[in-house]
């Protein structure tokens, strides 16, 4: 088990939280999508994030994240699910911003205004959705807000990413707690004050620290239970069908030209950068057996 996320909850019932390991899952994504590091510290961060709410849901809901600030980053793009799987995308991979004041530039990347859009897929008729604004564009800040505010669950979320000399991932993890009625007020300032006095959280993880250490550095002497352990890791929920319906979306003639040009066409997924070819007469195939008109077909665009 490489990335894992361990839930607790207190004895009480009064706070969960969980906490998770996520090295190999940004290491993954920074690996796709070609990342310079200060793209890497905030898709990594909204991963991780990704990878907390995701824990939150029942089998077979699904979430996104998107991060839409005014900042050279563009759009950060999450999707978890409830198996602890994750995928992300970020609009510029090629971001690179000075450190400012020795820290990772997360909210001069992404940009100071914007808004935070989380949208879940509960199995329900309608997916559920929220949005705010951005409040620091720190990533766990504006999630901790989304949920205090959007979803009336006091919340503190932690995240860090360490991003190596030579560009690669050296630790990835985070944290989220959670106050549930009735608020245990003497819990929740204790909580508050570790939070303030925790190391980074970046360098915790790349100096090998566990899920579980964070939960019992914060927890100590709160009296509190392990509910569960599971595993997290990248993983798309892409499949050659999004290709296809992505195509049925093109005009056919014109596609037909570049297809016979190129010798095929290669659909590239957003989330993993996982490239679906298909030749000219695959092509040709899918067109002659789709029924529906085109236009009624959504693009596989995450958009
Ligand atoms: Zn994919």
């Amino acid at each position: 088990m490489n990335d894992y996320l361990v839930r607790i909850m207190t004895t009480d019932g009064a706070i969960r939280a969980l906490a998770c390991v996520t090295t190999e899952t940004v290491a993954e994504a920074a690996r796709r999508h070609a990342t310079l590091p200060t793209a890497t510290t905030a898709m990594g961060r909204a991963l991780t994030a990704g990878a907390l709410m995701g824990a939150l849901l029942k089998t077979d809901q699904r979430v996104a994240l998107k991060f839409e600030g005014n900042g050279p980053l563009g759009k950060i793009l999450v999707e978890a699910q409830s198996s602890g799987a994750v995928a992300g995308t970020v609009g510029n991979p090629a971001v690179e911003l000075p450190l400012k004041e020795g820290r990772v530039d997360v909210a001069g990347a992404l940009g100071r205004a914007g808004f935070l859009t989380v949208t879940k897929d509960l199995r329900l008729k309608q997916p559920y959705s929220g949005t705010v604004q951005l409040v620091s564009s720190e990533i766990g800040e504006d999630l901790a807000h989304y949920l205090t505010e959007s979803e009336q669950i006091p919340s503190a979320v932690g995240l860090g990413v360490f991003v190596e000399q030579d560009g690669t991932v050296g630790g990835a993890g985070g944290f989220l707690i959670q106050a549930l009625p009735p608020q245990d007020e003497a819990a929740i300032a204790l909580l508050m004050e570790r939070i303030g006095r925790l190391p980074a959280l970046s360098e915790q993880f790349r100096n090998g620290g566990t899920p579980e250490q964070l939960l019992e550095l914060l927890f100590l002497g709160i009296p509190h239970e392990t509910i569960e352990k599971r595993v997290v890791a990248f993983h798309c929920s892409c499949n050659r069908e999004k290709g296809e319906k992505a195509l049925l979306t093109q005009e056919r003639e014109s596609l037909r030209k570049t297809a016979e040009q190129d010798g095929g066409i290669t659909v590239t997924c957003t989330f993993c950068k996982e490239p679906w070819h298909f030749t000219p007469e695959e092509i040709d195939a899918l067109f002659d057996e789709s029924t529906e008109p085109a236009a009624g077909v959504e693009a596989a665009s995450p958009d």
